[in-house]
């Protein structure tokens, strides 16, 4: 029977935890920081909640089972889970991370762990020989985001994992975009699979959270190790939150994904749409990789208008969306990346990162898809009149 049950059964079996003292349907929130000790010699498994709190080890060991790993991790952010895992590695190390990776992955690897002596190698890990090219004696992680942002680059993890295995390095896949419930790291061989739980996992906007997983049990004791010893963890309110935000995850991101797909295909007839990235549509560059490793395109799309003034005026005419950083809410969340995400690149690296000036990100909610495509489809008639309006300003 637990072989064969789908995904969204396991997730309920996961996350519901019967309290075996009193039958609470739900995991009691642990609001203790310390644990009393019954015998002089012998302590109980819980000591001081930094070590370990039964709330966030019923998270920790929800999102293990998810994702299919040995043991999961709770952390304040997920920068806390991803500046964990980099410390992983130690002085003279060096890590090959994808060059259009997470702004606060890049700024922790640009203007930190170098001071540590962790070294790095930005790539396009889309192009696996770029990858190889830059493995060296002592490169210990290879990184991957995929789909990757704003623009949903897919990277190949199966192949990424075999270059790695190959020269006895770890994989490290942020999973943030897909969620286990599309996409599942460890199953393609990677090490240890991280998330910012703040995006699709708490699903609410209402919580900052990072979450990782490892594969192996020798991997899991080092993580378990820093995790307690940089002391990032969740705070026992914060992983309850998170615990009932994944038990709606599968049916939240699924319904959201659905719709993502029709908005793309809707921006794709619009003519004042120059370009849609979004890895469920088949003209997308990295369509079929993506569906060899993924069970669907998700919830993010980006979309290019002709410049920064048509972005502008979609942003002031579009009712539904708030307009936002952040991804994966309940709400839809339109967002600006050369002003946002992707601010601290300057116009050249932005464009050499194909982030045009007029590219807007659209992380989808669980509005309507139809009532969100009226609404789109309307703020594209005011770009539409907008440039007409400019072009004869310009006569
Ligand atoms: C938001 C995000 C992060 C950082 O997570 P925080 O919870 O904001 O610290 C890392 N990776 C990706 C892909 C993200 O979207």
């Amino acid at each position: 029977m637990s072989e064969s049950i789908h995904f969204s059964t396991k997730l309920i079996k996961e996350t519901v935890a019967v309290d075996p003292q009193t039958g609470a349907a739900n995991v009691p929130v642990y609001l203790s920081s310390t644990f009393h000790q019954k015998d002089f010699d012998h302590y109980g498994k819980y000591d001081y909640t930094r070590s370990g709190n039964p709330t966030r080890e019923a998270l920790e060991d929800a999102i293990a089972a998810l994702e299919g790993g040995v043991r999961g991790f709770a952390f304040a952010s997920g920068m806390a889970a991803i500046s964990t895992a980099f410390l992983l590695l130690s002085a003279g190390d060096h890590a090959i991370v994808p060059k259009n990776v997470y702004g606060g992955t890049f700024r922790i690897l640009t203007q930190v762990l170098g001071r540590f002596g962790i070294d790095h190698t930005f790539v396009d890990t889309t192009n696996l020989d770029e990858v190889e090219q830059a493995i060296r004696p002592n490169t210990k992680v290879i990184y991957v985001e995929t789909p990757s942002n704003p623009t949903l680059a897919v990277t190949d993890i199966r192949a990424v994992v075999k270059l790695a295995k190959a020269h006895r390095c770890l994989t490290f896949v942020d999973n943030t975009f897909m969620t286990p419930v599309f996409q599942r790291p460890l199953e393609l061989g990677a090490d240890l699979v991280l998330h910012s739980a703040t995006k699709f996992i708490s699903g609410h906007s209402d919580v900052v959270a990072g979450l990782a997983v490892a594969r192996t049990e020798e991997l899991a004791d080092k993580v378990y190790f820093l995790q307690n010893a940089l002391g990032a963890v969740l705070g026992v309110q914060d992983s309850w939150l998170l615990l009932r935000g994944l038990k709606t995850l599968d049916v939240r991101i699924r319904k959201s994904a659905d719709s993502a797909q029709r908005v793309a295909e809707f921006f794709t007839t619009q003519s004042e749409v120059r370009n849609v990235f979004y890895p469920g549509l088949s003209d997308h560059p990295g369509s079929k990789l993506h569906a060899e490793q993924a069970a669907s395109g998700g919830a993010v799309l980006s979309f290019e208008l002709e410049d920064e003034a048509a972005a502008r005026t979609f942003v002031n005419h579009v009712q539904l969306p708030v307009f936002a950083v952040s991804l994966g809410a309940v709400e839809s969340i339109l967002s600006y990346p050369p002003k946002m995400s992707h601010a601290e690149l300057n116009e050249e690296e932005r464009e050499k990162a194909g982030i045009g000036s007029g590219l807007l990100r659209l992380s989808v909610g669980l509005e309507d898809a139809e009532d969100l495509i009226r609404d789109f489809s309307n703020a594209l008639d005011f770009v539409r009149n907008h440039e007409k309006v400019t072009v004869r300003s310009v006569d």
